[in-house]
């Protein structure tokens, strides 16, 4: 009932312009069934071993989103059915994805992951270098790549002044890129702790892990 609950009242919080996204790595299939029984179809998972195991057992209209740091060599295990790779931030990396794609006769959506927190773990590109990659993928023939908008975490802090800083700067890049890429339509950015500011900031999906499902071990 808990994880009805959440949902719902997200659901309503959100409204329908913005994906919710169901982090639901470390939890069981019994938890993400509950989740789907409510009418849920899009889960985010962030290993690959385990997100593949949960697409074999699961029911196959559900929308798998790998929002993880992604290895090359394990992209060939997702790309049959991978619906949205959040968090490319290397063109080697994009290269293997269409490669991928193509052997599985499909096209893959991916979002270019954007360095939007100064904190030293966090993966991403800076804005610079996502410009290179994007100008790289219009130009040199990924055709089996849509490039369809940007992820980016923001700094773990409870700090509204710098979130809002982080979520602002990256939301002004998507507006300003768009104008000239008109298949960038995404903008990743809000979890648990911060999704309603990340809107606010112009956010279109959030990934929200424990506000739905409970806190991970
Ligand atoms: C775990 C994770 C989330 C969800 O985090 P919560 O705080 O539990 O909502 C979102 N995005 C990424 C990339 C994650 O790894």
């Amino acid at each position: 009932m808990y994880i009805k609950k959440q949902i719902s009242f997200i659901e309503k919080q959100i409204g329908n312009e913005v994906c919710l996204v169901a982090v639901s790595k470390t939890k069981s299939e019994s938890e993400i069934m509950e989740a789907y029984n409510c009418g849920q179809r899009v889960f985010g998972e962030n290993k690959v071993q385990e997100l593949v195991s949960k697409q074999n057992n699961l029911p196959k209209d559900i929308n798998w989103h790998m929002i993880g740091h992604l290895q090359r060599n394990k992209v060939k295990y997702i790309a049959p059915f991978i619906d949205l790779i959040h968090a490319v931030d290397n063109i080697k990396l994009l290269k293997e994805i269409n490669k991928q794609a193509k052997k599985n006769n499909r096209k893959i959506d991916c979002l270019i992951q954007i360095k939007i927190s100064n904190e030293e773990s966090k993966f991403g590109m800076e804005y610079k270098e996502a410009l290179e990659l994007i100008s790289n993928v219009n130009t040199s023939g990924f055709e089996n790549i849509n490039l369809t908008g940007f992820m980016g975490m923001a700094s773990n802090t409870n700090n509204q002044d710098i979130l809002k800083h982080e979520f602002s700067l990256l939301n002004n890049f998507f507006k300003e890129v768009k104008q000239t890429n008109k298949n960038l339509k995404k903008i990743s950015m809000g979890m648990s702790n911060d999704y309603l500011l990340a809107i606010q900031c112009g956010s279109n999906m959030i990934r929200v892990g424990s506000n739905i499902f409970g806190s991970r071990n």
